[in-house]
Order: structure tokens, then sequence, then C-alpha cells
């Protein structure tokens, strides 16, 4: 199928929730590098687009998206395909959790080679910031005014507009250029969190974060880090060094919560060996019998009432 059928496709798929004032969607579901990834020619599974969600605001007019990723142009179709710009790109806020390239690196086509873009709102944390304006080719967003950056704080209320603000969550990574953030999306009626990349729960609660149940007691939807299904999906691999919560243990984490916790959960950021990306799989047959969800491209959750 080509790329616009395809994209033809989603659009009619969707529903189109004709009353909800703000709406979240989800523009991909996979881990940075997508799938097939590079040098997998013989993958024929789903395709996967790296993880970004959207926040549409009707009431005023604006769009906004979590992660700029490699596949932002193809994202944005999408996004413009549920609720046109008003406004040239119209992207009124871009949140980025951190410096790794599925989550970052769709900021350069706000560029000069590609929109050329004039003052596109970006939000980030202060290394994150520091990152963008020291290394090219990200200073030249800056220095062409494509994009006009906001540094947040961690752990405090960052309101956009009347009715729509975020809180950074510092969450444990591999911190090399950036610190890492998960982001509660804050509504008057409704909350959602994106936790797309972390190491570890336990780190997180024992830097003080809590714990992923409280976090989860707290929204209305939580988009948490599926990378991995379990330690056997890398062949090959000693999977005991490599991080990410493990989809078998989040569940495991969470099986004594009531129902209605646990069809918060929406799993995100898979990676293209974790079998939840197949719908039909055992796997995701098991997230939905245990009473959780996986994310999918193109899923659409009104934030208000
Ligand atoms: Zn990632
Ligand atoms: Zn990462």
């Amino acid at each position: 199928m080509s790329l616009s059928a395809t994209l033809g496709a989603l659009a009619l798929t969707v529903s189109a929730p004709e009353s909800c004032a703000r709406e979240l969607v989800v523009l991909g579901a996979g881990q940075d590098a997508g799938a097939p990834q590079i040098g997998n020619a013989d993958d024929t599974g789903p395709r996967l687009l790296p993880s970004s969600i959207a926040v549409i605001d009707r009431e005023n007019g604006q769009r906004f998206l979590f992660d700029a990723t490699p596949a932002i142009t193809e994202q944005l179709v999408v996004l413009d395909r549920i609720e046109p710009p008003k406004n040239g790109l119209g992207i009124d806020g871009v949140f980025l959790t951190h410096a790794h390239i599925g989550h970052y690196l769709g900021l350069a086509y706000l560029g000069r080679e590609a929109a050329g873009a004039s003052k596109v709102p970006v939000f980030a944390m202060p290394r994150m910031v520091k990152f963008l304006r020291e290394n090219a080719p990200w200073s030249q967003l800056h220095t062409l005014d494509n994009i006009a950056v906001t540094e947040l704080e961690a752990d405090g209320l960052a309101p956009v507009s009347d009715v729509f603000g975020v809180f950074p969550i510092t969450v444990p990574h591999r911190d090399e250029f950036s610190e890492t953030v998960g982001f509660l999306i804050m509504t008057p009626e409704k909350r959602a969190l994106y936790v797309p990349d972390l190491d570890s729960w336990d780190e997180f609660a024992e830097a003080g974060g809590g714990t992923l149940s409280d976090l989860i007691g707290g929204v209305d939807y939580a988009f948490i880090d599926a990378t991995f299904w379990d330690d056997n999906e890398l062949k090959g691999r000693d999977m005991s060094a490599i991080p990410h919560p493990r989809v078998t243990g989040t569940m495991d984490r969470l099986a004594d919560l009531p129902d209605s916790e646990r069809a918060k959960v929406h799993f995100i950021h898979y990676n293209h060996t974790n079998p939840i990306r197949e719908p039909d799989s055992a796997e995701s047959k098991e997230v939905a019998e245990r009473g959780f969800n996986i994310a999918r491209r193109g899923m659409r959750m009104c934030l208000s009432d």
C-alpha cells in the first residue's frame, strides 16, 4: 500500500468524537527506531512509528505534540486530517522528553531545509535546552528563529493556556545529552500521563518519584514504557543489563489494582521485537485479558466530559 493510501485508510478507521473540546491522539507507539528497523528488510510485521502523542484543544484552536520524532512529517499528516491546522504548521507547542533519536530528531524538519517554521514553541528541560542551543544543527533552529524555546522546571506545573498545562516528571534513564522526563498532561476535566522511556520503576520510586500505582491513580490515561515484553526477547543477548521495565513485569506490578485502574494503562514505545506489536499475538491478547491496553497509532481519547 502506498503511503497516502495507508494514511487515508488510517484516517477513515479512527472515530471522530464531534463534541470533544480537547482530545488526545496517538501518533506513534514504537520505540525510537520504529519498525521495520534499519537492516531488517525481511520484517513483514506491522509498521511502527516512534512514540508520540498529540493534544488538540478545539476551544482555543491549538495543537500540541509530545516528542518530535523522525516520522514527524507523516505523523503531522495524520493529525492534520483529524484537526486541520489553523495557521501554517499549526503546532502550538512541542514538549520534548529527552535527547534520544526517536524523541527529538523531528525538530530538524522545522528548519530551513523543510518547513522553515517561525518560532514554533518548544518546551524542554534545562539540559535539553542547553544541548539544543549549543549543538548543530539544532543551534541553527535558534539562530533562524525556527523555534522559540521555553525552559521547563523539574516537577513544577507549566501552564500553557487557561485549559492546558504540563507537569514534567523526572525519570531515571540513560541521560548522556539531556535529562529525561515524562509528562502529566493537565486539562480541566482529564489528565493523562506520558512516560514513554525510563530505566526502571523501582529506581523512579527510590529517587522519590513515588510508585507507578500512585501515578496511575492521579490520571485518567497512562501511556507508559513497554519497550520489551520480557527477558527472552533479544535472542542470544543477556538482557539482565538492559534497562526498561518489561511489559510482563509492569503487569505483575499492577496486578492487584482494581479493573478501572488497570484499564487506564496504555503500553507504548514498544521495540520492533516486542510481540505486542502484532495486535493478534498471544501476548497482545494476554495484555487485554489482564485488563490493560496497548497504544496503537490513530487511537483517540477525549479529554473533556
Ligand atoms: Zn525512546
Ligand atoms: Zn531514550
